[in-house]
């Protein structure tokens, strides 16, 4: 990456009107059939110009083409059946009505590749390509057939790395695994996670990003943090040996989080991608804000190795307060970078 502190977004932007209902997580389509497949694309093509235009410099399809951010993908996998559901604990904090794992789960054909392909035939700025991490995705759905969190995990990453291999041949620069579960299964994460993150991400060349976050503002999330206290020190758990992985990206919360910005030297060496903007207010940061957040990454962080992003997706979000938050993104990471270019040629 040659621009200094590159900014990037986690993933996920508003959807316009005319394809899914605004300000509503998961909301179901508009269209359907071929009217679907084109407003998708066309939402695709929205998103970018709206990155392009914010100043972003890692731009993504704002994954626009799925409706959640691990059961469109599991959609796509044989061994999951989405008419028998059943009601489960996610992220051990709220019920959820998921489908059933009934027999082994292989990825018959491509589910995100083709998106990927139109996205990099419509720009020549990196593209980041988001897909759930294993634990997460275990972590959604019910498990009828392997009765093993860890041996579910293992068959899911095996799926993910053969989509991340057509997603690095489509023109995809960094590959992001979504990894919510990281922030709760602690021994989980340390017995079997991270190995199965690095199953997902065998053999390839493309950088890769894990997302670590405290979830969309939605009140599940809200009332968890009110329980988690004045510091949130969940990072401390996952980042030793995130830090050892062959990870190449940490992708974390920190503006208006109560992460302790000191347990960024637990993953010293990493590139970092530091939540800057808050995606659970409409409030819109101030540059200035945006600025003061990343100068206290840098303290722990190296500067070519800081890449400002936001907390989480703005899906919920409305698209006025997306682009407002877009723009102050790229303004706060430029007063920054103007400060680094002058302290180098002082
Ligand atoms: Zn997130």
């Amino acid at each position: 990456m040659k621009t200094l502190l590159p900014t990037s977004t986690a993933g996920s932007l508003p959807k316009p009107a005319w394809l899914a209902q605004p300000e509503t997580l998961w909301s179901p389509w508009k269209l359907a059939g071929d009217e679907l497949i084109d407003g998708k694309h066309d939402a695709l093509r929205i998103a970018l110009q709206e990155q392009q235009l914010a100043g972003i410099d890692i731009v993504s399809d704002g994954e626009q083409t799925r409706q959640h951010f691990v059961t469109t993908f599991i959609e796509h996998l044989s061994g999951v059946d989405f008419e028998h559901r059943q009601t489960v604990k996610i992220r051990d904090r709220y019920d959820a009505s998921v489908p059933t794992v009934v027999g082994p789960v292989t990825r018959q054909k491509p589910v995100f590749v083709e998106d990927a392909k139109l996205l990099r035939s419509q720009t020549d700025k990196p593209i980041k390509w988001a897909l759930p991490g294993p634990m997460t995705m275990v972590d959604t759905l019910y498990d009828a057939h392997y009765q093993s969190r860890e041996k579910l995990a293992w068959e899911f990453a095996k799926t993910l790395n053969q989509e991340a291999k057509e997603l690095e041949a489509a023109g995809v620069d960094i590959i992001q695994f979504d990894e919510p579960a990281f922030n709760v299964f602690f021994d989980e994460v340390n017995d079997w996670g991270i190995a199965a993150l690095e199953r997902a991400i065998e053999g390839l060349q493309c950088e890769t990003a894990v997302h670590i976050c405290y979830g969309y503002g939605i009140k599940a999330n809200t009332d968890w943090k009110k329980t988690l206290g004045s510091e949130w020190r969940q990072y401390e758990e996952a980042f030793p040996k995130l830090q050892k992985s062959n990870i190449d990206i940490i992708s974390l919360e920190c503006h208006n989080s109560h992460v302790p910005i000191d347990l960024l030297a637990l993953i010293r060496g990493k590139k970092v991608m530091v939540g800057a903007i808050d995606v659970a207010t409409n409030t819109i940061e101030t540059p200035e804000e945006v600025a003061a957040t990343l100068r206290k990454a840098l303290e722990f962080v190296d500067a070519d190795k800081l890449y400002p992003c936001t907390n989480c997706g703005m899906a919920p979000l409305s698209r006025e307060v997306a682009r407002g938050k877009l723009a102050a993104l790229s303004a706060g990471a430029e007063l920054v970078r103007q400060e680094l270019l002058a302290k180098k040629s002082a």
